[in-house]
């Protein structure tokens, strides 16, 4: 069987909290005091339901019926073997991909948009402030905000501001305001801008923005496409609805990866099969980042700031330190310092294996999966196919025949420059930028858990 289709009335209808199986994670650390976060200085930029989420200790959560009820335009997405992909290859191995470039956004980040968007509603806001790096976080909070009459204001980094103007419409078209960041709207804005007058931006420094703007009205709240328990959790639909697919489909993957910038679509679709995991199963979940930006493979498991601006509460995480900029490769949504507290909580357990690999590598095998497949997938997803390509290679070197399941995260419509970047050979491989990394992490943040 091709493709497997999953009914719509065979959705799930709850997400799986992982944080119920794994050790209590750290709380998230104030910026202000170094002590724990108080309830009121998070209700200051999140609404009520959202923490409730972050904290909570409960495995199954009910999807409100508003929210399935938009997930169902795309949703349940396809799982699809990618036979032409398998014999490009000439391997032994089956490959299998779970696409969530379907919907509206393009990307699996709409999963969290919508609900997201529907707890700032019912909860009394009407105001959200963002930030967008690629524009994929922006394009499906807008859509999400959209939807429920929201209005959006989008902090989008300087540099991807002018270099995908489309995304900006995109924005546009569902209502949202799109800054380029840094901004003289905002005190972070207004300092980059003194110390840089030609400053690019960064996602970090969008962030503080967005954040700022947020914690400073009260009728505004702050929504983030990554890293935070919620978002993980909104995300599991993927792989809680995946392997309902590879069941239909009569096989089990012996390994998933997915890319990792904050987590998410990594955390979404590796969440079920680490419960199984732990559960006695043989099943082993690989994270793909960039060799630019190691953040699980070379960073460290420490206490750090979400943001440039030191605005976000400090989280227990994989960093690169916070002040960390690596460098401008093609795939903008993994260009992280840190990583979702959940990922990196499987990580430093031994549940999970992460992998870093070049961007050239990363473009071969997007473009060999565009040829063979006829999707064009986002650069950030390539890091998948491209572990998952690899893996298939390794197998048949050693003659093993492996069941092999990625997340192809979205489609790579805004990203044509970059493949005419590729094309034209001006992509380059940077190396693993160590001396960097060493300096940033000397500015990591006190913290006093007691
Ligand atoms: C944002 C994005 C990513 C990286 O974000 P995660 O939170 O790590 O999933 C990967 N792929 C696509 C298509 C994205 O838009």
């Amino acid at each position: 069987m091709k493709k497997i289709y999953l009914n719509p009335s065979d959705m799930p209808t709850q997400w799986y909290n992982i944080l119920a199986d794994l050790p209590q994670l750290a709380p998230p650390i104030s910026p202000a005091t170094g002590k724990p976060a108080t309830p009121e200085e998070m209700l200051a930029i999140f609404p009520g339901p959202i923490l409730e989420q972050e904290m909570s200790a409960q495995r199954h959560i009910d999807i409100p019926e508003e929210v399935l009820d938009i997930l169902t335009i795309w949703r349940p997405s396809p799982v699809v073997r990618a036979e032409r992909l398998e014999k490009a290859l000439g391997t032994k191995c089956r490959i299998y991909y779970k696409y969530e470039g379907g919907s509206p956004a393009g990307s699996h980040k709409t999963n969290t948009a919508v609900p997201q968007a529907y707890y700032n509603k019912i909860s009394g806001i009407n105001k959200l402030t963002t930030e967008t790096g690629a524009g994929q976080w922006g394009s499906a909070l807008s859509y999400a905000t959209s939807i429920f009459e929201m209005s959006l204001r989008v902090y989008m980094v300087k540099v991807s501001y002018f270099q995908k103007p489309y995304r900006k419409s995109f924005m546009n078209m569902f209502g949202a305001e799109v800054i380029p960041s840094p901004s003289n709207l905002t005190n972070a804005g207004r300092a980059e801008l003194e110390r840089d007058p030609q400053s690019h931006g960064s996602l970090g420094l969008a962030i503080s923005e967005a954040v700022e703007e947020a914690a400073s009205n009260s009728d505004t709240n702050y929504a983030l496409g990554s890293v935070l328990n919620h978002v993980i959790i909104h995300q599991s639909l993927i792989g809680l609805e995946a392997k309902k697919q590879m069941e239909i489909g009569g096989d089990y993957p012996d390994m998933v990866f997915a890319s990792c910038g904050g987590g998410s679509n990594f955390g979404g679709i590796a969440a079920p099969f680490v419960k199984d995991k732990m559960d006695g199963k043989k099943v082993e979940c690989v994270a793909m980042e960039p060799i630019s930006c190691p953040t699980l493979t070379k960073g460290e498991y420490t206490f750090d700031y979400g943001d440039v601006g030191k605005m976000t509460p400090i989280m227990q995480m994989y960093t690169l330190g916070h002040d960390f900029m690596p460098p401008a490769i093609h795939a903008g949504g993994l260009r992280y310092h840190g990583d979702s507290p959940i990922v990196s909580a499987m990580y430093k357990q031994g549940l999970i294996d992460a992998r870093s690999i070049g961007q050239l590598d990363v473009f071969k095998y997007g473009t060999l999966f565009a040829k063979t497949e006829g999707i064009i997938p986002a650069p950030e997803s390539s890091h998948a196919i491209a572990g998952a390509a690899k893996e298939a290679l390794a197998c048949d070197e050693r003659g093993e025949s492996k069941s092999l399941l990625f997340c192809l995260s979205g489609h790579g419509h805004f990203d044509m420059a970059s493949y005419d970047a590729y094309y034209e050979g001006k992509l380059e491989d940077y190396s693993y930028p160590e001396e960097e990394i060493e300096k940033s992490l000397r500015s990591l943040p006190k913290v006093d858990l007691d």
